[in-house]
């Protein structure tokens, strides 16, 4: 699920900079995992239900019209709205995203990069708050402890905008 892609020394720096920050710290949940070197998605679904927004920009758009063979302005009006004036994927009436589907997402292969990056975005990485909330529901992560999912970022991508 989630994608490598090209190191920036400015990610590299803010990962590394986090990385220093969690070796001088006990968290409460390091001794009970158990060193895990790579995150896999166990296709729960739980990070695509819920509150929250899916952003979509233009070319993510078009990218899943096509795939859907959709006219744009058809995939807008079915599967778009806004919040605070970015375009976002609509949810159902239960809250989950428009595309999840028995746990999986009908876009999978065009899915926006916000999706894409789950759970290396920079609030997770970042912050012990945020690693602890997003642990909570994404079961890919119950054996990771903060150290060891810091040192594994260092790996992967960081969303930037969240
Ligand atoms: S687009 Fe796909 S991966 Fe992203 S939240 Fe919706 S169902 Fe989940
Ligand atoms: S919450 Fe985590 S384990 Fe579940 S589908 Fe999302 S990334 Fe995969």
């Amino acid at each position: 699920m989630i994608a490598r892609l090209g190191r920036s020394p400015a990610r590299l720096s803010t990962l590394h900079e986090a990385l220093r920050c969690v070796k001088r710290v006990h968290y409460s949940d390091d001794s009970m995992t158990t060193s895990p070197d790579k995150f896999t998605c166990t296709r729960c679904g739980n990070c695509c239900r819920g509150t929250g927004y899916v952003y979509v920009s233009t070319d993510e758009v078009d990218r899943i019209a096509a795939q859907l063979e959709l006219p744009t302005d058809d995939f807008l009006e079915t599967y778009c709205a806004t919040h605070r004036g970015h375009l976002v994927l609509k949810s159902q009436k239960n809250q989950d995203c428009i595309f999840l589907e028995d746990n999986l997402c009908r876009v999978h292969d065009v899915k926006p990069d916000q999706c894409r990056k789950w759970p290396f975005w920079r609030s997770v990485v970042e912050t012990y708050s945020g690693f602890r909330h997003a642990k909570s529901y994404c079961e890919g992560l119950k054996e990771f402890g903060y150290r060891d999912f810091v040192r594994v970022a260092e790996e992967e991508d960081v969303h930037p905008g969240h």
